[in-house]
């Protein structure tokens, strides 16, 4: 590609800060909360101009169950966001955890919380670059309305998902499986206007059990036989929809949202590196194309949906899995079937492992060897980044291989991930330790005091 010399100039520096969260998403949202609550003088950093990422911006409800005897693994700040949620009925059980959610109120909780605990937001501005000196992050440049802005923290944490500030810091990442394959994204929306009665109707007759609300789910995945396949066939055959249309398909129910039901689906699977801005480009046009044949599919094979109409299309593809940054403590696979424990560990995980393949009727690699009451953790080492220092990582792109990624990737794992990190960093901060000196059994012994299961 051809290139071209960026001329040298001068950024503003609007600011000092003891923590700077890049990406207030599901980890970064509930990091900054964390932090905030510790006296730091926190900022969080968005592209869009509401906190919750891919629970927000893609649509991604409900969170997956995480739980051992009934109880929640993951507690803390995460199932406080969902009790407050639940106090305007948008929020309800999915199995023995709050976590079927309305996704435009959740923007307001997470960003009321957020407020309350004395945070500081700039939305809309997008991370370029870190600003470093040698190996240390000592702040970053976002790019906003306003211009480039120099942005300086003591401790950042990046929550972006992608691992943008650890890539550019020039620490250690990798993406995708063995042959360098991203798990596939999904561009998912929503339908109003639905009766919902004559559809549970409907899907009692095929399943002989009645759904309701708020978990209403249904489902058809290419190679499988479920209740929803003879429909999906005759599509096939009546060029309605494209076979592949059908790879995966979901359907789940919203609280607060009577006659909408949520779709984790279309399936992208022909370009899938969310790092690359064409991929992300042909994500959105794939996937609006998509969700039209679906619709029309909805309205014409399954009854309720005659005059529903499209709500909304995520402004954000769902991206499962891209950059992962190396860090302090390297999670396999092995620690998952093993069910490991860790003198740091900061979080505990036993939801399966679960790829959604990019393969023509790949379906989901979904599977879990664990008894029921056993459970993983994850190690506060692998929130610290290899070689770069003041820097901590959290949410989906932490330390871990494409397979461990899989299953400590669910929301409910990413709160606890983000409270992790912003506790570390107030901790490092108030001790005068760098985040990797930091004793990840204090981080963990913490948390425990501000009431994670751990
Ligand atoms: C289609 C799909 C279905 C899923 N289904 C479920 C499910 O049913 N239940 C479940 O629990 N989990 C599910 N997951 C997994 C889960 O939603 C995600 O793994 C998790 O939300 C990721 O959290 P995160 O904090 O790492 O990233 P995100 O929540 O995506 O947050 C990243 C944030 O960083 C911001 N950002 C990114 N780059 C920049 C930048 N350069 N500058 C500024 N801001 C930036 C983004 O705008 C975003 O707000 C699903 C995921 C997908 C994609």
């Amino acid at each position: 590609m051809e290139t071209i010399l960026e001329a040298e100039r001068k950024i503003p520096v609007k600011g000092y800060w003891d923590v700077i969260v890049v990406g207030g998403g599901t980890a970064g949202a509930i990091a900054g909360i964390a932090a905030a609550r510790e006296g730091m003088k926190t900022l969080i950093v968005e592209s869009h101009g509401f906190l919750g990422g891919s629970a927000t911006a893609s649509l991604v409800t409900p969170l997956m169950s995480n739980h051992v005897d009934g109880k929640p693994l993951n507690t803390g700040i995460g199932l406080e966001v969902m009790e407050r949620l639940s106090q305007s009925g948008d929020c309800g059980k999915l199995h023995h955890n709050l976590g079927i959610f309305n996704w435009e109120m959740l923007k307001f909780t997470l960003e009321e919380l957020y407020l309350e605990a004395g945070g500081e937001l700039l939305y809309h501005s997008h991370f370029s670059a870190p600003l470093m000196a040698e190996k240390s992050i000592q702040g970053i440049i976002v790019e906003t309305k306003s211009g480039r802005l120099a942005l300086k923290g003591k401790v950042i944490i990046d929550a972006t998902g992608d691992g943008d500030v650890a890539f550019k810091a020039g620490a250690p990442v990798e993406s995708g499986d063995e042959f360098g394959i991203n798990q596939a994204m999904s561009l998912r929306f929503s339908v109003g206007n639905i009766d919902l009665e004559k559809f549970a109707d409907f899907l009692e007759e095929l399943e002989g059990y009645r759904q309701s609300l708020p978990f209403f789910h249904a489902s058809h995945v290419n190679g499988n036989r479920q209740a929803l396949t003879p429909y999906f066939e005759k599509a096939y055959q009546d060029g309605v929809l494209e076979e592949t249309d059908g790879d995966y398909f979901q359907i789940f129910g919203v609280p607060g949202r009577p006659g909408e039901l949520s779709f984790n689906c279309p399936r992208i699977s022909s370009k899938t590196d969310a790092t690359n801005v064409d991929h992300l480009t042909n994500a959105q046009i794939e996937g609006r194309q998509r969700i039209k044949r679906l619709l029309n599919f909805l309205r014409k094979y399954l009854p309720g949906f005659e005059n529903s109409y499209l709500v909304t299309v995520a402004g954000m593809v769902g991206v499962r899995e891209s950059r992962r940054v190396r860090g302090e403590y390297y999670l396999t696979e092995d620690d998952y079937i093993e069910a490991r424990k860790f003198p740091d560990g900061i979080a505990k995980n036993r939801y399966p492992i679960d790829i959604h393949s990019t393969k023509k009727g790949g379906g989901v690699n979904f599977h879990s060897n664990l008894a029921p009451n056993e459970y993983q953790e994850i190690p506060y080492r692998a929130l610290v980044p290899l070689e770069i220092d003041n820097l901590l990582v959290s949410g989906r792109c932490i330390s871990a291989s494409f397979v461990a990624e899989s299953s400590i990737r669910i929301q409910q794992n990413c709160h606890a991930l983000g409270q992790a990190a912003g506790v570390a960093a107030a901790l490092s901060i108030k001790e005068g330790l760098t985040v990797r000196e930091l004793d990840g059994v204090k981080v963990r012994q913490t948390l425990i005091e501000r009431g994670a299961n751990l």
